[in-house]
């Protein structure tokens, strides 16, 4: 297996009483677009800023292909970056602003010329290399803030929430423009975001952040489908959290009492188990009406109100102790909210969480 293209070891960074960076370790392959998410304040663009040189960690150290740089200043760790503000240069034009860097490093004018022309085709901006930047739109004005940092070929490049200021519609788009953009130059991403969404999109490994600690670190889907704890499953929308009893350990699970039936919980690992535990479901994995497995397991619930999302509808219910639960459908199913409904749940559906 190829060595880490970057590795962080036990990093730690506090602004007076707020811990940003609590001894986190982690590390990077070559060509990973990897994506640390979590909410606002989570410590994500201090760990990237760390990484960039822009900010010193209180201890810990920055490896980049296996060399120590934590004592190097920015312009000696051969890193391209990405704002959410779009920063390129207004009195320049597109083409200058691509060139920037490989002005500073002296790169001859024929060369420069040949790999703005490659640049502005990379990010689709073919023909505008004369445009005024300021001309153009929050979009492609993103578009040449990527090809001005990917124009010097860095070895890595981190992006701090670079999609956040587009609108929703040009927000879609880009994401897939630079998804493809980085399959198209096989660069090392390093990407911060808040958006779940968008992490589970374009990564191919996630690692989410909460008050400076990793909570999990995954690929996009077991992420999503196996969250560990709490934070993890409620972070990611449309994840129901369950209060439940543990009545002990059952084969490859637990034995657990949810609303007061007794079923058995997947336990991704080994634990020891308080009286009270707590177990996810995915709200498009909870079923009513005869679209329920035949194996799955059933709760009586009351309906509360249905809420309408576009494609989707939430059906949220009450479970007979109280606790809320949502089923999440693509249709509209004709329900009562007099009497009780059969919610059903595939068992490898029911996850345990560890805290
Ligand atoms: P995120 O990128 O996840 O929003 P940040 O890394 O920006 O989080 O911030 C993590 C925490 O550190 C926050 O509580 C923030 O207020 C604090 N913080 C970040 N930079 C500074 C700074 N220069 N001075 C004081 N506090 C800071």
């Amino acid at each position: 297996m190829a060595d880490p293209i970057l590795e962080l070891r036990q990093l730690k960074k506090r602004f007076g009483a707020t811990v940003a960076a609590d001894d986190l370790s982690f590390s990077v392959m070559p060509g990973e677009f990897f994506t640390l998410l979590g909410p606002s304040g989570s410590g994500k663009s201090t760990v990237l800023r760390i990484v960039a040189g822009l900010e010193r960690p209180d201890s810990g150290a920055i490896l980049i292909e296996g060399r120590d740089i934590s004592a190097s200043p920015p312009w000696e760790r051969d890193l391209g970056m990405m704002f959410q503000q779009y920063a390129i240069f207004p009195h320049m034009t597109v083409a200058e602003n691509i060139a920037y860097g490989l002005k500073i490093r002296r790169v001859e004018q024929a060369k420069t010329r040949r790999r703005v022309e490659e640049m502005l085709a990379l990010v689709g901006l073919s023909g505008m290399g004369g445009k005024r930047a300021t001309l153009l739109s929050g979009g492609e004005q993103q578009r040449v803030a990527l090809a001005r940092a990917l124009a010097p070929a860095p070895r890595m490049l981190l992006l701090d929430e670079p999609l956040s200021a587009l609108d929703e519609r040009i927000r879609r788009l880009m994401q897939a423009e630079l998804k493809h953009v980085h399959q198209n130059i096989g660069t090392t991403f390093i990407y911060v975001t808040h958006d779940q969404e968008e992490a589970l999109t374009m990564s191919d490994r996630i690692a989410v952040l909460n008050r400076g600690v990793f909570v999990q670190c995954d690929k996009p889907e077991p992420l999503y489908k196996r969250p560990r704890t709490r934070f993890v499953a409620e972070f990611f929308r449309g994840c129901n959290v369950l209060t439940a009893k543990a009545l002990g350990a059952s084969d490859g699970g637990i034995r657990i009492l949810l609303a007061n039936q007794e079923f058995v919980a997947i336990a991704p690992e080994e634990r020891t188990l308080g009286a009270e535990v707590h177990v996810a479901v995915r709200s498009e994995n909870v079923y009513f009406g005869s679209h329920a497995p035949e194996s799955a397991i059933r709760l009586s619930a009351r309906l509360v109100e249905v809420v309408y999302r576009g494609t989707v509808l939430d059906y949220r219910f009450l479970l007979p102790d109280g606790q809320p639960l949502v089923a999440m459908t693509t249709r509209h199913f004709p329900l009562s909210r007099e009497g009780s409904v059969t919610l059903a749940i595939d068992a490898a559906d029911l996850i345990l969480l560890a805290d």
